[in-house]
């Protein structure tokens, strides 16, 4: 494809991506097909002679959307968002068209440049003192794993790149049951063993780590011998927004010299609004911090800061400089492929210029304190109804809930069940959780293009759906003595 071509064809996906975002309210919110059911579409083949675009493209919209769950939907309540606002995607557009490979300064000094300056607008965005600097990973699990690996090499006087691991003393890791799944691979692939991840039991309103017990888990460590290196600490866990005290933490993670990571991922870019900030007060004693623009804040996937207090230690971690990949003869330049396991680097900071300076920080900040408010207004309301009841109570715009009808034997049962009917109902989705082991359903509002009415809609959706199975006899009920 070239020349007029080209044109076309990006022409009509520009207008078909509008089209498709104007319309997105008529669609079920979560695919609605079977496991399979794409796959037996395509040709299990490849084609050995050109095909005409215009088939390819009918193909895309008759055989791939009806297979796509639409995350950019304006009532998907599922997981965590992953907004990609249309001027991230625009900007997305272009990096696309470019397609540069952005590891080094030389090899686009635009991006190198752009980088270093909108990750200190979102420094100054998130009320982050002054010193720190950062890079933006394709993930948070990218942003952990790179800590973690600070973490092993400076317990290690780095010579754990080197040595490996066997012989080395045994490295310990603290973090609470409430992180996300990330930090165990992070702790897999860095060669310290899932065994060595000290989980500290957590408590509380938001379920934070017992600092007393982190202290007394990295003292008693100590005294048989073991490397404490650092601790994972987390603001809005992923199941229901746990939340660690950051300064009891860092305190710790001061008094033992340990490094101390911070995973945001999802609240961080509530951040922007300084009533939140509480939340992760004492975030200036960490070492390490990753939130995920990609998740809330609305700069397309791929999209997470990590800042860091100390680069030096990340680079001396990861920085390898053969000959081929050396700038000579430019001081004072930065090669951030040298803060990160990849190599090979997209143009990410475009589309966060883009974002930041098309909706102004106000603007986020509307969007973020309405998500908070309707799902605070949200969760009042499912614990006011008649057979309802919370499971926990709204972090920043995430709660859980279930619903308990009187006599119902297996409630876990009931709100699997109730889940997957409100999902094949199609008009919202929904996924769930287990708290203290029990299932729950979980509810976050953070669209890009949500509005109060989207989840007032929602409400409906829920007690509809929950009523149905009930009408329909589907819930279970004590059987008669
Ligand atoms: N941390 C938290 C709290 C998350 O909720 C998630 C994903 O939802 C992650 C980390 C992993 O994010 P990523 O997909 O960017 O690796």
């Amino acid at each position: 494809m070239k020349g007029e071509e080209f044109r076309h064809w990006s022409r009509k996906a520009a207008d078909w991506g509008a089209d498709y975002r104007e319309t997105l309210r008529e669609r079920p919110v979560r695919a609605q097909t079977q496991p399979g059911e794409i796959a037996m579409q395509i040709a299990d083949i490849p084609p050995e002679v050109a095909e005409p675009m215009e088939q390819i493209f009918a193909d895309f919209e008759q055989k791939i959307l009806p297979g796509m769950t639409h995350w950019q939907h304006p009532r998907f309540f599922a997981y965590f968002p992953a907004n990609a606002a249309p001027v991230s995607v625009v900007a997305e557009y272009l990096v696309t068209v470019m397609a540069a490979q952005c590891m080094l300064w030389q090899t686009s000094p635009a991006a190198t440049e752009l980088e270093t300056r909108v990750i200190d607008w979102l420094r100054q965005a998130l009320g982050l003192p002054e010193g720190f600097s950062g890079v933006i990973q394709d993930s948070a699990s990218s942003a952990t794993l790179a800590a973690v690996l600070t973490m092993r090499e400076r317990a290690l006087e780095w010579q754990g790149n080197k040595e490996g691991l066997s012989g080395q003393s045994r490295l310990r890791i603290y973090s609470s049951d409430q992180v996300h799944t990330s930090i165990d691979r992070a702790i897999w692939v860095a060669g310290i063993g899932e065994d060595n991840l000290v989980r500290i039991p957590a408590g509380g309103r938001f379920r934070a780590m017992d600092a007393a017990a982190l202290e007394t888990a990295i003292l008693a460590d100590k005294e048989r011998g073991f490397l404490p290196a650092g601790i994972i600490a987390c603001v809005g866990g992923t199941s229901v927004g746990g939340t660690d005290d950051i300064a009891a933490v860092a305190a710790i993670a001061q008094k033992y010299g340990l490094y101390l990571h911070v995973d945001a991922a999802w609240a961080g870019s509530a951040m922007i609004c300084p009533e939140f900030r509480h939340f992760w007060a004492g975030i200036e004693g960490a070492d390490s911090i990753v939130f995920n623009p990609h998740k809330w804040l609305g700069a397309q996937f791929d999209c997470s800061v990590q800042f860091i207090r100390d680069p030096d230690s990340l680079v001396r971690t990861l920085a390898i400089k053969p000959e081929y990949l050396k700038t000579h003869g430019k001081d004072g330049i930065i090669n951030y492929s040298e803060w990160s396991v990849p190599l090979g680097r997209r143009f990410r900071a475009l589309k966060l210029w883009f974002l930041l300076r098309a909706h102004g920080l106000e603007g986020l900040r509307t969007m973020i304190r309405n998500h908070v408010a309707w799902a605070e207004a949200l969760a009042t309301r499912i614990a006011a109804e008649p057979g309802f009841e919370l499971v926990s109570e709204p972090m920043l715009s995430l709660f859980s809930f279930r619903h308990a009808p009187e006599g119902v034997v297996d409630l876990d049962a009931h709100n699997q069940q109730l889940v997957n009917a409100i999902n094949d109902d199609g008009r919202i989705y929904l996924t769930q959780t287990r708290v203290d082991g029990r299932f729950a359903i979980r509810f976050q509002v953070g669209q890009f293009e949500a509005e109060e009415q989207d989840v007032a809609d929602a409400f409906k959706v829920i007690a509809e759906v929950a009523a149905s199975l009930e009408h329909e006899g589907n819930v279970k009920t004590v059987e008669p003595a």
